[in-house]
Parts: C-alpha cells; structure tokens; sequence
C-alpha cells in the first residue's frame, strides 16, 4: 500500500458532469478540459472514463495531445494552444488551433505541399489578448483559407479573460464582439462549431453556450460561478503517518527550530513535502476584493502562528508543525483518539494542480 496518493473519485467525476449536464442543452456539444494532466487528476485516466460524456477533448500543449493518442484516446482533442509542428498533429490526428495569420499561412502551405488534411479551429481575440486573430485580419485569413484545398475550418473560439460573476460587463462586451465574428463566418462557410464559454461562465451565462462549451474545473470540483450547482471535488490527497514520537514541552521541532512544543505531545511524519506540493495554496484570481481580503488575512494569521491546518485526520484539522520539509511534513497527533498512530490515514487539502506527476493517482468509482 503506498503512503501518498491522489484519490481520485471517477463516480464524482460522473456526478459532476451529470450536474453540468442539466444546464447544458442536449443539442450542445461538451468539451472536456483535460489539460495540465487534467488540472492534476491523471489526463489519460479522466479523457478515458469521459469518453461517453463528452465530445471534445481540450489540451494546451501538442505533447498532451499526443500522450492522450498513445494511450489510445480516441475522442476527438483540439490543442488550444499554437503549433506549427503539422507532422506530428496530422499523425495523432490532433485538430489544431490557429491562432495568427502567418501560423495560418504555414498550415495551408504544409497541407497543400503534403497533400494531407488536417483540421483547425480558428481563435479570434475578443480581449484577453493572449493568442488570437484580430477583426482586422479577417478578410486575410478569409482569403488565405479560400487558398487551402487541405486546412479543414472546423470551428471558431474565443475564451473568456474574466467571469460573469466578478466582471459582467467585460464578460459582456466579449461575447458582443465574438458575436461580430461569428456573423462574419456564419456569411462565408457552413457548419462550424462556435464556442465562447469555459466553466464559470458556462454556467452562469447561458447565452454563452453557442454550439460547444470548453469545461476544464468544473469537472473537477466546485467552481468559482456565481450559481453553486453542486459540483463535488474529484481529487484528496492521503499521506500516511509513516513515522509518531512523544514530544517533550519545550522541545523544538523539525528544520530552524521554527516549532517548540508548549506541552507535551505526540508527532507524527507524513511522506509529503513542499517538492511534492506540500504548502501551495491557490491565490484568488481575477476574483472580487473580499476574497482578497480573506485571503491575505488567511496568510497573516498563518504567518503569525506557523499553523497550517491543512491536514485533516475523519474531518478533524490537524496542526502542521513547523515548516514542511523537502519530503515530509510534521503534525500534531495529540488530539488523535487511536492507539497505533503510524498506520493512520490522513488527508491533506491541496490544490491537485500542484501534486507532483510522481505520486501516484489511485481511482476508485465507489461513492
Ligand atoms: C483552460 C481553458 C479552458 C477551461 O477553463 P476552466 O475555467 O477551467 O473551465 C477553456 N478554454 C481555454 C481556451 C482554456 O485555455
């Protein structure tokens, strides 16, 4: 049995997308974001038990695409991100992403000199200004395209630089101007797939659905829309108490006698470390003043007092003593009512983003 390990729970997993499922239409499609190793929840294991739910699958990298293709993924998988590696993409039958003119004009030379087809969507820029054409490329690329006997026009995009429920209006006027797009492609070519929306504002904007919706943390845990639809978290981490001692009041522990004991207690060990993750936190991002606010008194109190209760032990917190180590963790155990304290299971509340590829992930389907 190891003694770190992701559980991840594919029967939440099924739960959340049933969720999702009742305020997404029959008729739109559902792309399953499993990039960054599905935000840390194993990408092979998660595109795999998806496969009947969900008709797209989202990476942001061409090695994520091909690793899913290795492992036999079949689903169809849009890399979200640029390329202009069209070997490897046409061999794992990756559609890409074209996401500036001159990239357009490579995948259009490539495919006509190679005589192969591969398909792409198109990523318009609508404010966030990462990757995207512009308004003012569109009879260009329109002209390049109308040039392309291979270069198969799938789709058109564009992603959110914000939400509904912190920024409505921003939120707004980019769905506004993705409009523009789409009424420019609509009068041109047939059938394509539009879509706009990733998981908070797949759900807390309707109108924002258009033909697909792009789900990536909402498939793994509650997410930060404005309407709470009862997502669960697929992911806890378990770490197992490897090693307990008695501690004597005043006696320092771990690294920088950063913790002395004010009483007498007992310790214990877990196999879980700052280079497997241990103490990453998640920052609130993009989100209002107050979960600021919260946030960083959170730090200050934590700061002050070096505890971290960030382990629990059957839902009761448990103290990190002392800053956690390169592979361990100290905590205190004295409050737990069991006699052999090694062989106890506890779990640690930590993001999956930040758990090393290196611990293993365990999945169990029971409720
Ligand atoms: C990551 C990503 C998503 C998924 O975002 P969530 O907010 O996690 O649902 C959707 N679209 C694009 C382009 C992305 O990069």
């Amino acid at each position: 049995m190891s003694d770190l390990y992701l559980e991840v729970n594919l029967h939440n997993l099924y739960y959340n997308i049933s969720r999702l499922k009742q305020i997404i239409d029959k008729n739109t499609l559902i792309m399953a974001v499993v990039k960054s190793n599905a935000y840390g929840h194993g990408s092979v294991e998660i595109s795999k038990a998806l496969k009947d739910d969900v008709d797209y699958l989202g990476v942001g990298f061409l090695e994520e695409g091909v690793l899913l293709r290795q492992n036999k993924v079949e689903l169809p998988i849009l890399l979200m991100g640029p390329t202009i590696n069209f070997e490897v993409a046409y061999i794992n039958d990756i559609t890409l992403s074209i996401t500036s003119v001159e990239q357009l004009e490579q995948l259009v030379s490539w495919t006509n000199i190679n005589e192969k087809i591969i398909k792409f969507h198109l990523k318009v820029d609508t404010g966030m200004n990462r990757f995207g054409i512009k308004e003012d490329d569109l009879e260009i690329v329109s002209r390049i395209y109308d040039n392309s006997k291979y270069a198969k026009l799938e789709g058109v995009y564009s992603h959110f630089a914000t939400t509904y429920k912190n920024n409505k209006s921003y939120v707004i006027k980019q769905k506004n101007l993705f409009d523009k797009y789409v009424e420019y492609f609509r009068n041109r070519y047939n059938d394509l797939i539009y879509h706009l929306a990733n998981s908070e504002n797949a759900i807390d904007f309707k109108d924002a659905h258009y033909d697909m919706v792009r789900i990536g943390n909402a498939l793994y845990g509650p997410s930060n829309s404005k309407t709470r639809i009862g997502l669960k978290d697929i992911g806890k981490l378990k770490a197992r108490v490897i090693y307990s001692r008695k501690v004597k009041t005043g006696e320092y522990i771990g690294y920088g006698n950063s913790y002395r004991a004010k009483k007498d207690m007992i310790v214990g060990t877990i196999p879980f470390g700052f280079y497997e993750g241990m103490g990453l936190m998640k920052k609130p991002i993009g989100s209002k003043f107050l979960s600021y606010l919260i946030y960083y008194l959170k730090e200050i109190y934590r700061y002050l007092f070096r505890t971290k209760t960030i382990v629990y032990y059957k839902g009761q917190p448990l103290d990190v003593l002392g800053k956690p180590n390169m592979q361990y963790t100290i905590i205190d155990m004295s409050h737990i009512n069991q006699k052999n304290k090694d062989d106890i299971l506890v779990q640690v509340r930590v993001s999956p983003i930040f758990i090393k590829e290196s611990v293993e992930r365990k999945y169990v389907t029971e409720v």
